[in-house]
């Protein structure tokens, strides 16, 4: 599943980042609607991996940002909301695609794996 791998991933760079014997408890990631990740699918296998990783069971808050394009024809730069849609400017459906790809974390809420420490940070 190709999801799964994906929030595999997503767990590895946390831990990267933040290191390892930490609670997880909010991950928030950007995830463009070209990414070719399916959000729903993530977000149900994302909670499980990091509970059977022991990593705690963080919710994933996953943002949507709208497809970036400039106009081939006049360089206007527009967000596309549908694909039928042409360019606002001058009504154009040749277009160069500049966002919309993303799949980034954005912020990791997490606590120490320790009860007694009372330490959280954002
Ligand atoms: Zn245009």
């Amino acid at each position: 599943m190709h999801e799964f791998s994906i929030a595999s991933g997503i767990l590895d760079t946390v831990e990267e980042t933040i290191g390892t014997g930490k609670h997880l408890m909010r991950v928030k990631l950007t995830l463009g609607p070209l990414s070719g990740i399916s959000a729903d699918s993530l977000e149900f296998c994302f909670t499980e991996i990091a509970r059977i990783r022991g990593q705690g069971t963080p919710v994933l808050e996953i943002l949507r940002p709208r497809v970036q394009a400039v106009c081939s024809h006049c360089a206007f730069s527009y967000e596309v909301d549908r694909v039928e849609n042409g360019c606002p400017g001058c009504g154009s459906l040749s277009r160069h695609i500049t966002g919309g790809f993303e799949c980034e974390i954005e912020s990791v809420t997490f606590e120490e794996m320790d009860i007694h420490d009372t330490q959280r940070a954002d």
